[in-house]
């Protein structure tokens, strides 16, 4: 199914009525009846701090307005061993391109995590290279972010003007490389994004193989260049493209912690997380930032990760089993 690009874009353009009945429940149902259940993950932003300027971001450089920090691995070790008290077997970390953190010491985040006895340790830290991502794979790390945002080159290149769309392709070519599993996406209904333009994306994301599609509508950060040129993405697409990621490949993991009408309730919306499992999406995510850095760790307006009972009022109300890792 969607063996084509025409085919993706015919499905983004028919009413969505249309494609409710072809494609929405389908892919609803046949993620139920994998029986692979809600998967959870424990998540922390060890570090806010960015070199970067993506004009879409809340924690770009450029932005003075969020305070600041950096956890050294032993005070985030502290909060990952809350984690896996709560029980969850798999670990998200995630940091702005933190170029001060110095790499050692994100390797030694990753082995202590591992030796808490996390089963799958994700990454999402930025560019390195092949070399440094083998040694995040033999430190325990299996699964890296690398997101392509926006397939486009010229938007690409225009809204990430720290690095370039060649140089992500490489870095999203070596985390393949280095051994471990690739997560790539985009960001849906941006300003400036089109249907056309979104079969690309979809198209890209099958062609790499990803394992985890970390997609979410485009939401805006106050005091970033993007958000003086348009509001926040389609909730309806996201929606049509988690149905299409699920009928086009059925085992990828793809992220179910989706906003719903309410801006203030951002991803941790209980109608947009519910109609994201009903459309096929999967991957809940908790919280593991205490108050304070969590408002810091200020990528969107309204972030809003809630923590393990979210988790399971989700749960109940879609039916699927919680899979803790
Ligand atoms: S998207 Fe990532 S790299 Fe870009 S500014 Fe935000 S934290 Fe930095």
């Amino acid at each position: 199914m969607f063996d084509t690009r025409a085919e993706i874009l015919e499905a983004l353009e028919m009413p969505m009525e249309k494609f409710r009945s072809s494609f929405l429940d389908r892919a609803g149902e046949l993620y139920r009846d994998s029986g692979r259940g809600i998967v959870t993950m424990a998540m922390l932003g060890y570090s806010n701090i960015c070199r970067s300027q993506c004009l879409y971001c809340g924690m770009r450089a450029g932005n003075s307005s969020i305070p600041r920090y950096r956890m050294e691995p032993l005070e985030a070790l502290r909060l990952t061993a809350v984690g896996r008290e709560l029980g969850f077997g798999r670990l998200f970390l995630i940091s702005g391109e933190d170029m001060g953190y110095g790499f050692e010491n994100l390797l030694s985040l990753v082995a202590g995590a591992r030796e808490q006895g996390y089963r799958q340790i994700s990454l999402a830290c930025g560019e390195f290279t092949l070399e440094q991502y083998r040694q995040l794979h033999a430190a325990g790390a299996e699964e890296y972010v690398m997101k392509f945002e926006m397939s486009d080159i010229e938007d690409f290149n225009r809204l990430n003007p720290s690095t370039d769309f060649h140089r992500r392709m490489e870095a999203i070519e070596a985390v393949k490389k280095s051994g471990m599993k690739l997560a790539s996406g985009n960001i849906v209904d941006y300003p400036g994004h089109s249907l056309e333009k979104m079969a690309d994306d979809i198209e890209l994301m099958r062609k790499l193989d990803i394992s985890w599609a970390p997609v979410v509508p485009y939401m805006p950060a106050a005091n970033t260049p993007l958000a003086l040129e348009g509001g926040r993405g389609s909730l309806e697409l996201i929606l049509r493209e988690i149905a299409i990621l699920r009928l086009m490949m059925p085992q990828v993991n793809i992220t179910a912690g989706q906003p719903g009408e309410d801006p203030k309730n951002g991803f941790g919306d209980s109608q947009g997380n519910l109609d994201a499992i009903a459309a096929g999406a999967n991957v809940l995510f908790a919280d593991l930032l205490p108050a304070g850095k969590a408002d810091a760790f200020h990528v969107v307006d309204n972030r809003n990760l809630p923590g393990l009972k979210h988790m399971e009022t989700m749960s109940r109300l879609s039916c699927l089993e919680l899979n803790m890792g």
